[in-house]
């Protein structure tokens, strides 16, 4: 079954086919919180109470957008971090890709993949990881069981797609040069200061 995706005013929409492999995993990087807060969502919080983001961390070739794409645009933190996309119509993130988009992998944020049914535990499984909890706001549990297996799962699938050549299907890189659809925004040291917190 498909997997519904849309941004929270309903503008850009799309959906993740039953993709062969998926990893929900939580990530407490200080970019991600800073991310987060680039956004500007209040109570409609993209993290935890802890600063994670949950991640469902797949393969671009599953993620299909049907309309509205006009509005995705990304975003990164310094010239060389992680393309961060997200919809401009109302700030809903997206996603999390490479630069390089011959290593094929996205982490969808949880904000952009409805609740309705069916629900994320349904479609792609129990969180099995979580990452960078050093910058967490509080105690983690301990990474769950099977962290690494995942881990390994996501870099076979990854190299899986570079051998078959399947990842030129990805709907945020423009199939052949590898060039990103949309040109990234770039923060400056003081935006990024702005959104980074300190403590
Ligand atoms: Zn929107
Ligand atoms: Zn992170």
């Amino acid at each position: 079954m498909n997997h519904p995706l849309q941004c929270k005013c309903g503008t850009l929409k799309g959906y993740v086919s039953p993709p062969d492999m998926a990893n929900r995993a939580v990530c407490y990087c200080k970019d991600c919180q800073a991310f987060a807060n680039f956004l500007e969502r209040p109570g409609d919080a993209v993290l935890d109470e802890l600063g994670g983001t949950e991640i469902v961390a797949t393969l671009p070739k599953h993620v299909h957008f049907t309309q509205g794409l006009d509005a995705l645009v990304c975003m990164s933190l310094s010239d060389h971090g992680l393309l961060r996309w997200y919809a401009s119509c109302c700030n809903t993130p997206i996603g999390n890709t490479p630069r390089d988009f011959k290593i094929s992998y996205v982490g969808l944020i949880h904000s952009c993949l409805a609740k309705r049914a069916p629900s994320l535990q349904e479609s792609f499984g129990p969180v099995r990881m979580v990452l960078q909890t050093k910058s967490a706001k509080g105690q983690v549990k301990s990474t769950p069981i099977g962290s690494l297996v995942s881990l390994l799962k996501i870099m076979k699938a990854v190299i899986a797609t570079r051998i078959s050549g399947t990842y030129k299907h990805n709907p945020f890189f423009i199939g052949d040069s590898g060039a990103p659809i949309k040109q990234p925004r770039e923060l400056t040291k003081a935006e990024r200061a702005r959104v980074t917190s300190r403590d």
